[in-house]
């Protein structure tokens, strides 16, 4: 199988907080504007690892709606609680995920922990929106934790190079995560002197961030923490070399969802009246209560 081309490869060097508590890069949409390119995903949020030092208040982001995608939250380092007003909540760690369905609309609240904020430490996640397609936008709201437990994890090598099927499937492996959309969201881990390859299913976007070490994609990229792949929508895999250091990939494939998008803030719908819609639903309260 052919390697897939790389449509678009880049870094966010400038990063912005959200609330206090989340020092990220904007990778989606991003600098190339890149939406049915990469679509079901949206927007994906990156926050290199970072120190924050103690505090006796947890920081992080206050009470505010989403309405039409979903949030996924992957941790590699921290820690980060959860809580919602369908009355859901929960707390993840190091490689846990957290997947929350906004559906028909949801307030949350995203904080690290108090006991992290205490101690200090850092800090290394990505947000990943993934929209939903018209048919579930009115899902209603939901919330899976992804324990490190319930990750499946499959082996490439004797050497300990694994990928964890965060949602989707890997090779017949059933990922955690229930997704409303075909799509795959895997954790790649390749130790020193390892290669594999990922074919894309037919006709799904794909994308690659990496988010530890240093390798070489698609036979001739080198890449690094921090770099952004997206790749081109012909048949073919995606191609991960590893030399004398380890790396770290989040990859992202999904069939594309081919509606229209219309996006204000933290709403995601198809039309610009169903974001005026959104709008007055959480104005008038329809999205519950959390405090
Ligand atoms: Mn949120």
């Amino acid at each position: 199988m052919n390697n897939k081309s790389i449509a678009h490869f880049y870094r966010v060097d400038h990063p912005h907080m959200v609330g206090d508590g989340f020092r990220v890069k904007g990778y989606l949409p991003g600098p190339h504007n890149l939406q049915q390119q990469v679509s079901p995903f949206y927007l994906l949020d990156y926050n290199s690892p970072h120190f924050f030092p103690a505090t006796d208040t947890p920081r992080g982001v206050g009470v505010h709606p989403h309405k039409g995608f979903e949030t996924v939250t992957v941790v590699f380092a921290g820690e980060l609680a959860h809580a919602d007003s369908t009355g859901s909540s929960g707390t993840i760690g190091e490689d846990e995920v957290q997947w929350m369905t906004a559906g028909a609309g949801v307030l949350h609240k995203e904080f690290q922990t108090p006991e992290f904020s205490r101690e200090g430490g850092v800090q290394h996640m990505l947000q990943l929106w993934v929209n939903l397609p018209a048919k579930h936008k009115h899902h209603q709201p939901r919330y899976q934790t992804l324990t490190r437990e319930n990750i499946p994890v499959v082996k490439l090598d004797e050497k300990g190079s694994v990928v964890r099927v965060i949602g989707g499937d890997y090779i017949g492996v059933q990922g955690a995560a229930e997704t409303l959309s075909p799509l795959s969201l895997l954790d790649i881990q390749l130790v020193p002197e390892s290669t594999t390859a990922v074919p894309v299913p037919a006709g799904w976007n794909s994308l690659l961030l990496q988010v530890d070490g240093d390798a070489v994609i698609q036979e001739g990229q080198e890449s690094q923490e921090g770099d952004m792949a997206v790749f081109g929508p012909e048949d073919g895999q995606i191609t991960i070399r590893t030399t004398r250091h380890a790396a770290r990939f989040v990859l992202m494939m999904g069939e594309p969802l081919n509606e229209p998008i219309a996006a204000y803030g933290p709403f995601l719908m198809n039309t610009q009246q169903e974001i005026v819609e959104a709008i007055q639903e959480f104005q008038s309260g329809k999205f519950g209560h959390l405090d």
